[in-house]
């Protein structure tokens, strides 16, 4: 079978669940058991999302293979079940740095480099080149943006001409808009949609589908007039209104007939799709037998975004625990000025200490982490969570005054966290981290080992520092178990406090591995410490 494409576009404005709406339809075709490769076509000139600002952009997600990508890769992997690769993320910047480099090999010798063909080229073989590498059924790639802006035009130019390259029976346009309500009667208003449709057929593409967020149910008529004005059949008009919970959106596009809309428009045969286990974990989101609620200590808190993966795979550790997971976000600037902890996390059953870089904060996040270890309330450091755990350890147990990191002041008196030996000579700061999937050797019998239900494992990676190994016996004579080391035992990779409840660290970031079909441990196990710490108040 030739590779199916499926491009999805954006209109009226960003930020209505493009990236849900395209790992959604993932699943649909991944619930008919074909396989699904995603890819992310990001405009902007950055060459990967790693030098961006978490609060401006979101989190940086990262790849088995080390990329640093849009988090909309998150959604994808979640959704679909799939781990991505480099491969699934084209910017303009890598786009423009591959054809720069050519021109200057001279590969397009005696050419005058273009957008068309030489830009939109380099564009196509990105997303051919990953159908053959993943051996994909189907390719869903969505383009980053609204119809309209300036910095996305090659891209659309490059999906219109892939119609023409691969044939209108193995290529779908869907167009994620907008439907929004005005006046005191609610009025649905079609325009929106109607102009973002135009602009999408100035460049040449006609949508085969439209997905139609709203916030009430469309009327017929409006449907229909959506249909006429738009060129699709009313039954391509596809609501979707608001869910309780982002995991709801696939089940809703299947009642909406999406997936048999896909199926019929690119020849895919007919298969009844599975989606039981799915619905099964969405009945346990809408309606868990516990509440939890677990505080994140963070610096980016005030955008949702900035810790995107972190909140899901919390979200994922209810479900087995047959609980809904309320997450207190918390300013660990706000930490620092002398508040009272007893006060901020009184009401919480577990802490999240998240990864971040540089000294804002800092402070703030110690403090909570020995609130944690001094109460028994369930903890959880993730890579920079790992670091200030150590560095509270070292300070208020083994009684290393003023110890820290070398990220945080240039030469503390005990340096407990300083920098990797191959990052001593790394000066630009884009993909240069330790980055992507590593193994890593757990101690049996160690709570890291029974949460993961065996001793090796492998994790994602993005960091510069490290434990440092002049110290790992002083912490281990204070109580401290290093339950996780590189296979060369040369790298901390895991560290937790036996007797507590359940404190744990790693200097990895398990959050980009959860799935609602397949939670993570670590979250799977805090929770449940969480859970137990709720049951026990209640009795207590
Ligand atoms: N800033 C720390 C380091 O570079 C931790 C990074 C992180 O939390 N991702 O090692």
């Amino acid at each position: 079978m030739a590779t199916k494409y499926i491009f999805v576009t954006g209109g009226v404005v960003s930020s209505i669940g493009k990236g849900i709406a395209t790992a959604s339809l993932g699943r649909l075709l991944r619930n008919r058991g074909y396989t699904v490769a995603p890819v992310k076509l990001d405009p902007y000139i950055n060459v990967d999302a790693g030098t961006m600002n978490p609060y401006q952009h979101g989190e940086v997600f990262v790849t088995d293979d080390g990329a640093e990508t849009d988090l909309d890769l998150g959604h994808y992997e979640r959704f679909m079940d799939v781990a991505c690769t480099a491969l699934s993320s084209i910017t303009t910047g890598k786009v423009y740095s591959s054809v720069i480099a050519a021109e200057r090999r001279g590969d397009y010798l005696g050419a005058t480099v273009q957008v068309i063909p030489h830009v939109t080229n380099e564009i196509k073989s990105g997303i051919t080149k990953l159908a053959k590498e993943q051996e994909a059924d189907v390719v869903i790639a969505e383009i980053g943006g609204t119809v309209g802006d300036i910095e996305s035009l090659p891209f659309l130019e490059a999906i219109r001409q892939m119609r023409a390259d691969n044939g209108p029976e193995n290529t779908m346009y869907v167009h994620v808009t907008l439907i929004p309500t005005v006046g005191p009667w609610h009025e649905v208003k079609t325009k929106p949609t109607q102009h973002s449709v135009y602009k999408l057929r100035e460049i040449g593409i006609s949508p085969d589908v439209l997905i139609c967020r709203s916030d009430v149910p469309l009327p017929d008529d409006v449907r229909d007039k959506i249909s006429l004005f738009c060129g699709v059949a009313p039954k391509q008009v596809i609501e979707s209104l608001n869910v309780q919970t982002i995991y709801e959106v696939p089940l809703k596009y299947e009642e909406a007939g999406l997936g048999e809309r896909v199926c019929e428009r690119l020849g895919l045969e007919f298969r009844e799709p599975q989606q039981t286990g799915w619905q099964e974990l969405v009945a346990t989101l809408k309606h868990p037998k516990h509440h939890c609620q677990i505080a994140v200590v963070g610096k980016y808190t005030g955008n949702g975004d900035a810790y995107k993966s972190i909140a899901e795979a919390l979200v994922h550790g209810g479900i087995p625990n047959d609980a809904g997971v309320d997450i207190k976000w918390i300013e660990s600037d706000g930490l620092e000025n002398g508040c009272s902890m007893e006060e901020l996390l009184a009401e919480t059953h577990g802490l999240v200490v998240a990864p971040g870089f540089g000294a804002r904060g800092v402070e703030g996040k110690i403090r909570a982490i020995q609130y944690a270890r001094e109460t028994g309330l369930p903890f959880l450091g993730l890579c920079f969570g790992l670091q200030m755990a150590v560095i509270e350890f070292s300070r208020n147990v083994c009684g290393l005054a003023g110890a820290n990191s070398e990220e945080i002041v240039p030469n503390p008196p005990y340096p407990v966290i300083h920098l990797l030996p191959e990052q001593k000579q790394v000066k630009d700061k884009g993909a240069s981290m330790r980055l992507g999937a590593y193994p890593c050797n757990l101690t049996a019998g160690s709570l890291a080992a029974k949460l993961y239900g065996g001793t090796r494992i492998s994790e994602r990676h993005r960091h510069r520092y490290e434990v440092n190994n002049d110290f790992r016996e002083k912490l281990s004579e204070h109580g401290m178990a290093i339950s996780g080391v590189s296979p060369d035992y040369r790298l901390v990779e895991m560290i937790e406090l036996p007797g507590h409840p359940f404190f744990i660290a790693t200097q990895a970031h398990p959050e980009f591995k959860s799935r609602p079909n397949r939670p993570h441990p670590l979250f799977e196990g805090l929770v449940r410490a969480a859970v137990k710490r709720l049951t026990a108040a209640k009795v207590g």
